[in-house]
């Protein structure tokens, strides 16, 4: 089951926002770069929050209570998150077919591979099934699927209590084949952050045996994987700003995705739509305020309100 044991990372480079690690840097580890591995402190640090923001997420979506995105300020968070992906031409395949699987489960209690293959992208079907199954070990990993018993993968790996109380919380009398967008959006993101941080973690293992969590997402070639940063880079911008701020310029995101060489039209397109204006921009993440030269942006109060709540409970808990 190992699909991709034979994957060297190198060491030069952090695995999740894409920067490279010069030597003399001072890299905390290999693999992965100070910003998305902060030193273990007492300190409530971007991967506290990470952690923390998705427990608390999962405890929200096991409730079998219908799913409010809007009234429940974690959910909408991560939809956010999910929201982001949806606008990245690659991984949004793969929202897609979570999606699908979501419907399908909460339809029928179980999934079918071969309805995913439809919102696959790839030059054949054996690209196209190998994209099925990076995001079956991805569902896998982040705890919706589970291994079960069977010859075909749909029974392998079958749907787990999560994907169960999840599907149970969705109103299915709307659905068609999709999911309301909002809904798809926080889902995907849930699993995108969970599957964030379980490849931190096994990054700082020292990336040993074949990747898990996210980094089972990533696109492929000759041998080697390819970084997606155009959503892990803003992502891991965003959350640890999040962190420690309540604003941030233009300019502060701009330097910082530059040194992950996200320049020119693709960097407009990310600052773009942070600040709504291109289509489909739907998000919470942030007010915008145009001086008539750059943005300004500021974090969504109630988000600067969970990491209070999420910080406030590191604290409380360090004294125990
Ligand atoms: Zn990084």
């Amino acid at each position: 089951m190992s699909i991709d044991s034979h994957i060297q990372l190198s060491k030069d480079r952090c695995w999740i926002c894409g920067i490279k690690l010069f030597p003399g840097q001072v890299p905390l580890q290999p693999y992965l770069c100070y910003w998305c591995s902060p030193e273990k402190t007492y300190e409530f640090t971007v991967k506290d929050f990470i952690s923390d923001l998705v427990k608390e997420a999962e405890e929200n979506l096991r409730q079998k209570m219908l799913i409010k995105c809007e009234e429940i300020d974690v959910l909408s968070l991560v939809a956010d998150i999910g929201a982001l992906a949806a606008h990245h031409t690659y991984l949004k395949q793969f929202s897609d077919m979570l999606g699908l699987i979501t419907v399908q489960v909460a339809l029928e209690h179980r999934y079918t591979p071969q309805k995913l293959i439809k919102v696959v992208s790839g030059t054949n079907k054996a690209e196209k099934w190998k994209r099925v199954r990076q995001c079956l070990y991805f569902l896998l990993d982040t705890g919706l699927l589970e291994r079960g018993e069977g010859r075909y993968i749909y029974e392998r790996l079958r749907p787990s209590d999560l994907l169960l109380s999840l599907a149970d919380s969705i109103e299915v009398i709307e659905l068609k084949e999709t999911l309301p967008p909002r809904l798809a959006n926080c889902i995907a993101g849930y699993a995108l952050l969970k599957g964030i941080n379980y490849s931190i973690e096994w990054l700082q293992r020292g990336a040993q045996n074949e990747p898990i969590g996210i980094i089972r997402l990533y696109p492929r070639k000759a041998g080697g994987l390819m970084i997606p940063k155009l959503f892990t880079a803003p992502v891991m911008f965003l959350l640890s700003y999040l962190t420690r701020n309540d604003e941030f310029s233009e300019e502060d995101l701009r330097r910082w995705l530059s040194a992950r060489e996200i320049r020119g039209k693709l960097l407009d397109r990310c600052v773009n739509w942070l600040a709504r204006v291109v289509p489909g921009s739907v998000h919470k993440l942030v007010s915008a305020q145009f001086d008539g030269y750059l943005y300004h942006f500021r974090f969504n109060p109630i988000y600067m309100r969970i990491r209070e709540r999420l910080r406030e409970r590191k604290r409380r808990r360090s004294y125990i």
